[in-house]
């Protein structure tokens, strides 16, 4: 087994941490770590538990510690606030932990790897031009919305080269964090400002399907215009994506690139079985949050609506389509994980060998 702690472990995305960890094969939670509002706590109190799984036992005796502690452990997961993630986050990998993280703050550093497992493996070498003086380094994965966005747009840069993304988002408000928006601001309503999202899914969409070179990662040469909102969704983040291809492209030709496109991962050897990165259905009224977010275990994007967009390029290059992810599974804790299993299936994180 591998040894793991949870930073921000009370949060939105530490609870998803903690549910996922406590029934996966490969990783041992030993510690949970929150603000000084809740260390000293048994997490089962410091945490408000909104998970629809019971809390596991064992996980909910632990006492919270603060981000001083030192716990006895090979993986650090955060899903710490980014008000305090950027500084946290660094002295833990000073202190020779490997920290994979969800928070904003390291995603853009051109040493730290942004990484969607599936999507640029390859970028976990980063970690090589990293010098916390200790064995200890950080990578990220991307804000929620990037990554259902890059999942789809993968298999579509690959075969035919991607040129422009202009995408819409209906984002959920789990996205948010726990209290989240007021009930009165989400209830009936769509919220059209989600502080910082629009300009992250322009960025990090170039690093994450950029190419890397021997000097850091180039990024990608198309241009990305977002526009986000908040809806009154639970969990899942619905996208409304048009693209302008280098080439012209059916949307059966897109839509049969999307579903022939093979993970990298299935070269390595993983300690579980993967979850299809991504599925493309036929349905007209689908995909929808109600009935496919939790695809795959949540781990699954799904693709639906692939129509040609004449706004995008008139001459055959325009492709549209609609991509659901989960936000705390897919965009967050479960992506985090893969990325640990990643690092471990590379021998860059390793199992305790018990004397
Ligand atoms: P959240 O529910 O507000 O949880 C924040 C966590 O950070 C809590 O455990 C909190 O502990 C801890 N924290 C806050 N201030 C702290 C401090 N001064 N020292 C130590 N710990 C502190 O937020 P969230 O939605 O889980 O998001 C967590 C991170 O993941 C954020 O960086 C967010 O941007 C990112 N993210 C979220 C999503 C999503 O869908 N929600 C998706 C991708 C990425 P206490 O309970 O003790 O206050």
């Amino acid at each position: 087994m591998i040894r793991a702690a949870i930073l921000g472990a009370t949060g939105a995305v530490g609870q998803t941490f903690v549910r996922l960890l406590s029934r996966h094969p490969l990783f041992e939670v030993v510690s949970v770590v929150a603000s000084e509002r809740s260390a000293g706590k048994p997490y089962r109190e410091a945490a408000r538990w909104l998970q629809a799984e019971t809390l596991d036992p064992i996980i909910g005796d632990l006492v919270v510690q603060d981000v001083h502690a030192s716990p006895d452990c090979e993986v650090v997961f955060s899903g710490l606030d980014a008000s305090v993630a950027g500084d946290v986050e660094a002295d833990w990998a000073r202190r020779g932990y490997a920290v994979v993280s969800n928070a904003r703050n390291w995603r853009m550093d051109p040493t730290v790897p942004l990484l969607v497992p599936e999507i640029n493996p390859d970028h976990v070498a980063l970690i090589d031009r990293q010098d916390w003086g200790s064995d200890g380094f950080i990578v990220t994965n991307p804000n929620c919305s990037t990554i259902g966005l890059v999942m789809a747009l993968r298999p579509l840069h690959d075969a035919f080269g991607v040129e422009a993304v202009h995408v819409v988002t209906m984002q959920a408000l789990s996205g948010a964090g726990y209290p989240g928006v007021a009930s009165l601001d989400a209830l009936g309503n769509v919220v059209p400002h989600i502080g910082g999202e629009e300009d992250k899914m322009a960025t990090e969409t170039l690093k994450i399907l950029g190419v890397l070179e021997d000097d850091g990662v180039r990024d990608a040469d198309l241009v990305v215009s977002a526009q986000c909102n908040r809806v009154p969704v639970v969990d899942g983040h619905f996208e409304a994506v048009s693209v302008r291809l280098k080439t012209p492209t059916t949307p059966e030709q897109a839509a049969e690139a999307m579903r022939s496109w093979r993970s990298p991962l299935e070269d390595l050897t993983f300690t579980t079985d993967l979850p299809a990165p991504l599925v493309v259905t036929d349905d007209p009224a689908a995909p929808q949050p109600r009935t496919h977010v939790n695809a795959g275990d949540g781990m699954t994007a799904t693709v639906g609506r692939v129509q040609a967009c004449p706004a995008m390029a008139s001459d055959g290059r325009g492709v549209k389509f609609v991509v659901l992810s989960h936000n705390t599974v897919r965009g967050a804790a479960g992506c985090a994980i893969l990325n640990a299993q990643l690092l471990h299936a590379q021998g860059r994180v390793q199992e305790r060998v018990e004397a």
